[in-house]
Formats: structure tokens, sequence, C-alpha cells
């Protein structure tokens, strides 16, 4: 899961405690149960970072008389665990997600970098440039977040099997994680033509800053709360297929 397509990238596959086999059967989730009580939390470091031109290696180049890549933004998540527990007195025996899930998110140094000829240009350009590369962070950011709200919302789900509770978070593992190098690669797929065109903020980034800033402060519609009680915000592939963008 280290491959590295463009100016963003993801490593460390999360990882489960058990090694047992996830099965393909559908899950069967039943939520709200008595029963359970949640065992399930959750926290995530480096959320709403605010990038410097200090957290990228410099590369000493000069100005090329072609569009090439003036910077990279290599963002990583740390590995996760998490369990799951026989709920107690459940007959026949069911099961609950278990643990205290902690994801930390983390510029690359090395492997991000910026151009030493962008220093050579005017601030605005070097602002807008630096911008970029924050939507680029902020995309792994958010997905990362949604990734673990979405799991947290299973810590009152009761499991027909193990199998079935692991199974779950894969799901929306597919549906989140498994996202972030394809946002990543539409983000620049629209916004690049317009930077390469002399716009260093067009109207495409801007478009993108408005979903990006969406999925940070709008609430969910259907009342999710996190386990602190306060609302889970929009997801941000919802926030891009409600803006015609399917990932
Ligand atoms: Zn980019």
């Amino acid at each position: 899961m280290a491959d590295i397509l463009n100016d963003s990238a993801v490593k460390n596959s999360p990882s489960v405690v058990s090694n047992k086999a996830i099965p393909n059967s559908p899950v069967s989730v039943s939520k709200g149960s008595s029963t359970s009580t949640p065992l399930l939390n959750g926290s995530l470091g480096g959320f709403g970072y605010t990038l410097n031109w200090s957290d990228f290696s410099k590369k000493e180049e000069k100005e090329p008389d072609k569009p090439v890549a003036a910077a990279y933004t290599y963002t990583t998540y740390s590995s996760y665990k998490y369990s799951y527990v026989p709920i107690k007195g459940s007959k026949p025996v069911q099961f609950q997600l278990s643990g205290n899930l902690f994801i930390k998110l983390t510029l690359n140094k090395e492997k991000s970098f910026v151009k030493s000829w962008i220093f050579q240009k005017t601030q605005q350009f070097q602002d807008d440039l630096l911008h970029h590369e924050q939507g680029h962070y902020n995309i792994t950011s958010l997905v990362v977040r949604d990734f673990l709200e979405d799991v947290i919302l299973l810590r009152y789900a009761t499991f027909a099997t193990a199998q079935d509770s692991i199974s779950a978070v894969n799901q929306i593992e597919q549906q989140s994680l498994k996202k972030i190098q394809s946002i990543n690669d539409l983000y620049d797929n629209e916004i690049h033509p317009e930077q390469i065109s002399g716009q260093s903020r067009g109207p495409k980034q801007k478009e993108w800053d408005s979903y990006l800033n969406i999925a940070f402060n709008q609430n969910r519609t259907d009342g999710a709360k996190s386990s602190d009680g306060t609302p889970c915000k929009m997801r941000l592939v919802d926030v891009l297929s409600l803006n015609g963008k399917l990932i």
C-alpha cells in the first residue's frame, strides 16, 4: 500500500489484532442493542495541522521552462488496532468491537519536497502552492477522520460472529481509507491544468477548497454523534458525491 502515484501518498496498512481470515459474506449488524456497553474509542493525531515550507525537504533546482512538480506532499497515517469480544451473557454468543483506536497523521519530511526556485517567485505564488499542498494533507486528514468516526459509530453494534465485526470495519475502510489515493488523484487532475495555465489559485482550486471546508465544518444530516457527544461532520466522500464526483 505504499505505492506513490502522485504527490500525496499514504502508507502503513492498518492491522487487525486477530489473524483470522476475513470472509466475504455479507455482514449483519444490529445497532443499539441494550446488551452491549461501548468498549470502543478513538482519537486522531495531527488533524488540522497547518503546513509550513519548513515541513518539506528543499530541493535545489532552477526554474524549468516546462511545467513540473514544484512541490510534493507525502502524508502517512499510523496503523491502528482494535479487537472484538464476546458480549457477556449473550446466547447464542454475540460479539462487539473493542479497543482504543489511535491514528496519527504525519507529513513525511524526507519524502515531501519543495523546489528551491519557487522562492524566487512572488509571495502570492508561494502561498498558493502551499495552500494547494495543504489541500492534499487535508484530504488525507478528513478521510482518516471519517474512517475513525464511522468505526466508532459501531460501538453499540452487535455481531453474530467475530468475523462479522472485522468485515464491518473492512467495509468502512473500503469506503474511506482505500479512496484516499483516488481523491488526491482527482484533486490534481482537476487543478493541475489551471496551475499549468498560470492560475495558482484558480476556480477549480476554490471549488475544492469549498468541498474541504464543508467536510471540516458541516454536520451530518443523520444526527450521528462521536463518542464525545459532538455531531459527526459530513464525510468528504459524501460531499464529493453530492457534487457529482464519484470516487
Ligand atoms: Zn497536487
